[in-house]
């Protein structure tokens, strides 16, 4: 499968803010985007001062932006909001609800990993249980209902348990019942737009795609 493999500071550099996606690193001094706020690139620091970004260009920055936050490429995010549009229900919101019942979202939403990308590793790794039965898919969507749970090799889980340690100031989202002694979570049900703690104009995404 195809995956961004480039720094990933550039991205928030790219979008302008802080994106999160180093986990713990992302709080300390040496985020760069604290340090150059400004595009990555050559001509990065002249953009920035004379950009003005027109409707369509705040649609597509969103649009960047979630992308990069979920870790997903275009081809996928065009098929969330594909089901999304297909679905009954307001667009926008069953796009972000796709997004996060992506069992690699859970897992990050566990505190299992420090950033997205590690969750994922987790997934990968076979180190996941949904209802019992091992998923090492990242972008599996999980339903209400289901039961999240890790079941690795002990250096894993010991891993994971530093892991935690790290994200312990993260609360883990309503929409999901954790369970620390047995490293696992129930879905309760399907999460809502205010269970994200990032700002997200998921609108403009809905307008761009809808041109
Ligand atoms: Fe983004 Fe984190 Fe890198 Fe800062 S440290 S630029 S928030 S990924």
């Amino acid at each position: 499968m195809a995956r961004y493999t480039d720094a990933v500071c550039r991205l928030c550099r790219r979008q302008g803010e802080k994106l999160f996606l180093k986990g713990a690193k992302c709080s300390t001094e040496k985020c760069p985007i604290t340090r150059r706020a400004y595009a990555p690139g050559q001509h990065g620091q002249t953009k920035a001062r004379i950009t003005k970004l027109s409707n369509y260009g705040l649609q597509l920055r969103e649009k960047q932006k979630v992308k990069r936050i979920y870790g997903v490429l275009e081809r996928q995010f065009r098929k969330y909001f594909d089901m999304a549009s297909q679905t009954k229900g307001v667009t926008g919101k069953i796009l972000l609800q796709l997004l996060e019942r992506r069992l690699d979202n859970v897992v990050f939403r566990m505190g299992m990993a420090n950033s997205r990308s590690g969750s994922r590793q987790i997934v990968r790794h076979n180190q996941i249980l949904v209802n019992d039965t091992r998923v090492n898919i990242p972008s599996y969507l999980v339903k209400k209902d289901d039961i999240v749970q890790v079941k690795a090799k002990e250096g894993a889980v010991k891993r994971i348990k530093e892991n935690m340690e790290v994200s312990k100031e993260r609360t883990v989202p309503s929409w999901l019942e954790f369970t620390a002694d047995s490293l696992s979570a129930k879905v309760l049900r399907l999460p809502e737009k205010e269970d994200i703690q990032q700002m997200i104009q998921e609108q403009l995404i809905v307008e761009l795609y809808s041109k």
